[in-house]
C-alpha cells in the first residue's frame, strides 16, 4: 500500500532547527538531485529515518556507506556529501521492511552528527557550484549532452526520451545530475560525480566516462552486428539450402519425364559403340538434360544433338564387298546404252577392289580420286550412282549441293547459333545409317563461294583420304570417320567445279541422248516404270507408230530425258484416272492425235526454223550445261560511233569471240577476193573503201535470259555480221559451230554430240564445222549424224559458199 505524504503538522519536527535532517545511509546507491530513484529498507535505524522524514513531511539525506557491506553503519561509515532528498511515496511491507519512493533535491556536505539513535540526524549545508553557469561550462554542457544522447542510443537499458530530458536541463550543473543519475558506473565513481563542486570538473569526469563508456558501447554494438550478421549469413545459408532443396524435389517430381527421356538416352549409350570423345559429350549433355528445366529451349537443342548422336551409325556398316560382275549386271538392267559411262565406272570400282583387297578388312576401299559423273540434265548420272548402290548392296544418301553457299551447310553450325543443324554430310550418314554408304555429291559445279564461308574447301576435306577419318561438324563438335563413305560426285558443266575439287576427280562425261536412245530408254525402262508407278499393267498403255517420237519432238527440248519422263507420267496418271472415272476401257492404244488430249498442245514445233534465209541472222550450235542448242545469232548495222554493240546476255568470252569475228570482217572484207564481191551493194562502201566510223554494228543473241559463253559461236557470229554488211540472206537450216581468229581461220570445238542432237531436234539439214573435227564426227554413232549434211571448213571463206547463195545480194532485209 503506498502511502502518500500526510499533511504537514503544525508541530516543528524533533530534529528540530533547519538544516539538521534524518539521514538514510544507502547501500551501492547515490542519488542526485532531480533523480526519482525507489529504494528498499531494511534495517530498523533506516526505517524509521524515512518514516520520520515521510511523517514530517521534511527532507531526508541520503549518504552512501563507504563500505556497503556493513549493518550496523556509524558517522565515519558515511560519506560526508549526500542528497537532500523528499520522500514521495512510502510502502510498508509485511515484514516490516520499507520500499519508498525519493527524489534528490539538491547535494548537501554533512556538517555534523547531531544523533545516532534512534535514526541517524545530520546538519546539512548545501553543496552549491560556483561555475553551474560559466560559458565554459555550457560549452561543456553541449558536448556531454551530445555523448549522452550517443550515450542512450546506445545503450539497451536506457530509454529513448532520456535523450529529452537531457535536453530539458536549466543549467550545466542540472544536466551533470541528469546525466550522472543515468550513468552505469561504479558507486565510488559516481559519489565522486556528487562531490565534485565544481560544475566544469563535474562535466569533465562526465565527459570522460561517458567518453569511456560510449567507446566500449561503441565496440559492443559492432561486434553485436558482426555476430549478428554471422549468425544472420549462416541463417540465411541454411535458409537457402532449405528452399533449394524443396525447389529440387519439385523439379525431380516434374522431371520425371526428363529422366526417363535421360535414361532412355543412357541405355542407348550402353548399346552404341561412340568414340570416347562422343561418350563424353553425350555424358556432359546428358547431365545438362538431368539439370535443365524441361521447358528450356537448352533442352530442345540438348535433345537434337543426342539425337543426331544416336542416329549416326558409329561404326555400323553395310557388307562391302565390291562384285564388279554383278555391278555390270545390275548396270544393263537399269541403263540403256551409256557404254562408255558403265565401262568407266567398272573399271574405277575394279580399282576400289584392288585396294580394299590389299588393304585388308575394313581398309579404305575408295581411291584418292573420287567418281564424278558429268552431263545435261535427265541423262542419268543420279541413276547410274543409285544403281551401283544397289548392286553393292549398299545404301544410297543424295547430298545435294547445287545452291550451297554457306560453309556450315556441309560443315553444320555450331550449336549456339539459332536453329543449329549438323552439316549435309552427317545428316547423309544419319539417314543412310551406315558408315560406309554411297554418297552423292549431286551438283558439284552448282556450288558457290561468298562470305559465309567457302563450301568448297569445307569439301575438300570430306574428300581427302588423309584427313576425312577425323571430319569434324560444327554441330556434332566430336570427330566422325567418314573415310569409309563411297562417294560419287555429279556435275552439268565441269567447268563450274571449283579447281581444287577438279583435281580430286575421275571425270567421266554423259552425253546427251539422241532421239533413237530416247526412244529406246523410253520403251525399256522409263513406261515399265511410269505405268507401274500409276497402278498400270505392263501392257495396259501402248503406243501407235510414231507416238513417242511425237512426245520427244513436240513436248520436249532436252538432252536427258526428263521431261520424257514427266510427260509420260501425264499420260499414265490421266489413262488411270479415266480409267476409274470414265471407265475408259484396256488395254489402251495412244495415237498421236490423241497426245493433245494428254499433254495439251505441243510446245515445240518441229519446223520452228524458218525455211526462208534471213539477212543478218545465222544459226549457232551451242553447248551449254543443259546439253546442246541452236541459238540464232543476229546483228544489224545502224548509225552509231563505230561501236560493237552486244546484247542478249553474252559471256565474256564470247564477247572476245564477237569482236574477233568483227574485227577479221573489218580488216578483211574489201581485200580478200571472196569477200569483196559479196559487199557489192552495201552502202557503207563508199569510193574511199568501207566506212563504219558513223554506224554501229549490234549482235544479239536472243532465248530468253539463258546466259551463254564459248567460243564456238565465233564462225555464226561473222556470219551474221558478214549477212548484215552485205544484206545477204543466210541460207536457211545451215547451223554453224567454231572458233574464229582474227586472220579467219576456223578452230576446233567441242560438245558435238550435243550440238548435233540439238541441230536435229531443230530441223537443221546442214552444219558447218572446223576441218579438224572432221575425226570426232567420224566417231557419233550413226543415229546422231543421220539425216544431216556436214561441211567441215578450215577458214571463214571455205564456209561462204555453203552459207550465202551465190549472187544472192538483195537490198531489202529484215534488219
Ligand atoms: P541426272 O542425274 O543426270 O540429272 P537422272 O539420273 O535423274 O538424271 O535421270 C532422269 C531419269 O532418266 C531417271 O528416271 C533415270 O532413270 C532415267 N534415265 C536416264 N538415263 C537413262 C538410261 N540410259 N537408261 C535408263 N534410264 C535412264
Amino acid at each position: 500500500m503506498t502511502q502518500n505524504p500526510p499533511e504537514p503538522p503544525g508541530e516543528q519536527p524533533a530534529a528540530g532547527s533547519p538544516g539538521v535532517l534524518p539521514l538514510l545511509p544507502t547501500r551501492e546507491l547515490v542519488v542526485f538531485p532531480r533523480m526519482v530513484a525507489p529504494v528498499f529498507i531494511g534495517r530498523e535505524k533506516s526505517v524509521r529515518a524515512i518514516e520520520r522524514a515521510f511523517e514530517d513531511k521534511s527532507a531526508i539525506v541520503l549518504s552512501s556507506q563507504r563500505d556497503g557491506s556493513v549493518d550496523d553503519p556509524t558517522g565515519d561509515d558515511l560519506r560526508k556529501v549526500g542528497t537532500r532528498a523528499t520522500v514521495l511515496q512510502l510502502f510498508k511491507l509485511p515484514d516490516g521492511s520499507v520500499k519508498a519512493l525519493v527524489e534528490g533535491q539538491e547535494r548537501v556536505r554533512i556538517e555534523t552528527f547531531e544523533a545516532e539513535q534512534p535514526h541517524f540526524l545530520v546538519r546539512v549545508r548545501p553543496l552549491p557550484s560556483p561555475d553551474r553557469t560559466a560559458v565554459r561550462s555550457r560549452s561543456l554542457a553541449r558536448r556531454v549532452a551530445a555523448e549522452f544522447a550517443s550515450y542512450v542510443q546506445m545503450n539497451p537499458n536506457l530509454g529513448d526520451e532520456l535523450q529529452f530530458v537531457a535536453a530539458q536541463a536549466q543549467d550545466p550543473d542540472e544536466l551533470a545530475d541528469i546525466v550522472a543519475a543515468h550513468l552505469q558506473v561504479t558507486t565510488d565513481e559516481k559519489q565522486a560525480l556528487l562531490e565534485t563542486v565544481s560544475t566544469k570538473q563535474r562535466l569533465l569526469l562526465l565527459l570522460e566516462s561517458l567518453a569511456e563508456e560510449n567507446a566500449v558501447l561503441g565496440l559492443e554494438q559492432e561486434i553485436a552486428l558482426k555476430v549478428q550478421r554471422r549468425i544472420e549469413g549462416a541463417q540465411r545459408q541454411i535458409v537457402l539450402h532449405e528452399k533449394l532443396r524443396v525447389i529440387r524435389d519439385e523439379i525431380e517430381e516434374g522431371g520425371e519425364a526428363a529422366d526417363d527421356e535421360s535414361s532412355e538416352y543412357a541405355a542407348r549409350l550402353a548399346e552404341v559403340r561412340l568414340s570416347p570423345a562422343a561418350v563424353k559429350l553425350v555424358e556432359r549433355e546428358l547431365r545438362k538434360l538431368r539439370q535443365a528445366p524441361p521447358m528450356s529451349p537448352e533442352v530442345g537443342v540438348t535433345r537434337g544433338l543426342l539425337d543426331t548422336v544416336f542416329d549416326l551409325p558409329w561404326g555400323r556398316l553395310a557388307p562391302a564387298d565390291v562384285d564388279v560382275g554383278a555391278v555390270a549386271r545390275h548396270l544393263d538392267r537399269t541403263h540403256y546404252g551409256l557404254k562408255d559411262v558403265k565401262d568407266r565406272v567398272l573399271e574405277y570400282l575394279a580399282v576400289c577392289r584392288m585396294r580394299a583387297e590389299r588393304a585388308g578388312a575394313g581398309g579404305a576401299d575408295q581411291p584418292a580420286t573420287i567418281l564424278c559423273l558429268a552431263g545435261p540434265p535427265g541423262t542419268g548420272k543420279s541413276s547410274v550412282a543409285r544403281s551401283i548402290a544397289d548392286a553393292l548392296g549398299r545404301p544410297f544418301a543424295r547430298v545435294a549441293l547445287g545452291g550451297v553457299r554457306d560453309e556450315a551447310e556441309i560443315r553444320g553450325h555450331r550449336r549456339t547459333y539459332i536453329g543449329s543443324m549438323p552439316g549435309r554430310i552427317i545428316d547423309g550418314l544419319v539417314r543412310a545409317g551406315v558408315d560406309n554408304p554411297v554418297m552423292l555429291l549431286d551438283e558439284l559445279d552448282k556450288l558457290a563461294t561468298d562470305w559465309r564461308g567457302d563450301p568448297a574447301a569445307a569439301l575438300m576435306e570430306v574428300l581427302d583420304p588423309a584427313h576425312n577419318h577425323a571430319f569434324r561438324d560444327n554441330y556434332l563438335e566430336v570427330e566422325y570417320d567418314l573415310s569409309k563413305v563411297f562417294f560419287i560426285a555429279t556435275a552439268n558443266d565441269v567447268d563450274g567445279i571449283p579447281h581444287t575439287l577438279y583435281d580430286r576427280l575421275e571425270v567421266i562425261h554423259l552425253s546427251g541422248y539422241s532421239l533413237e536412245e530416247k526412244l529406246a530408254i523410253a520403251r525399256r525402262h522409263l513406261l515399265p516404270r511410269v505405268a507401274a508407278d500409276s497402278g498400270l499393267r505392263r501392257g495396259d498403255v501402248t503406243f501407235g507408230r510414231g507416238v513417242l517420237r511425237a512426245v520427244v519432238r513436240g513436248y520436249t527440248r532436252e538432252s536427258g530425258v526428263r521431261e520424257l519422263e514427266r510427260a509420260l507420267r501425264r499420260i499414265a496418271r490421266k489413262v488411270a484416272r479415266r480409267h476409274l472415272e470414265d471407265g475408259l476401257g484396256l488395254p489402251l492404244r495412244i495415237e498421236t492425235g490423241d497426245l493433245r488430249g494428254y499433254l495439251g498442245e505441243a510446245v515445240w514445233l518441229d519446223a520452228q526454223l524458218g525455211r526462208k534465209g534471213r539477212v543478218g541472222e545465222s544459226l549457232a550450235l551451242a553447248y551449254t550445261g543443259d546439253g546442246g542448242e541452236v541459238l540464232t545469232v543476229e546483228a544489224a548495222i545502224a548509225k552509231g560511233r563505230g561501236e560493237l554493240v552486244l546484247t542478249g546476255q553474252l559471256g565474256e568470252v564470247m564477247q572476245e569471240s564477237a569482236a574477233a569475228a568483227w574485227g577479221y570482217l573489218l580488216a578483211n572484207v574489201e581485200h580478200d577476193p571472196r569477200l569483196r564481191p559479196l559487199l557489192s551493194r552495201c552502202r557503207h562502201v563508199g569510193r574511199r573503201g568501207l566506212d563504219m566510223a558513223s554506224q554501229d554494228v549490234r549482235v544479239h543473241v536472243p532465248e530468253g535470259a539463258v546466259p551463254k559463253d564459248g567460243p564456238s559461236a565465233g564462225l555464226a557470229l561473222a556470219v551474221a555480221m558478214l549477212s548484215a554488211l552485205g544484206r545477204l540472206p543466210v541460207r536457211p537450216r545451215v547451223a554453224m559451230t567454231g572458233e574464229i581468229t582474227l586472220g579467219g581461220r576456223v578452230l576446233r570445238v567441242g560438245g558435238l554430240k550435243e550440238k548435233l542432237l540439238a541441230a536435229k531436234r531443230s530441223g537443221v539439214r546442214t552444219v558447218i564445222l572446223p576441218e579438224a573435227n572432221r575425226g570426232s564426227i567420224a566417231e557419233l554413232p550413226s543415229e546422231v549424224t543421220a539425216q544431216l549434211g556436214f561441211v567441215y571448213v578450215t577458214t571463214f571463206a571455205d564456209a561462204l559458199p555453203h552459207v550465202f547463195r551465190a549472187g544472192s545480194s538483195q537490198g531489202t532485209g529484215n534488219v
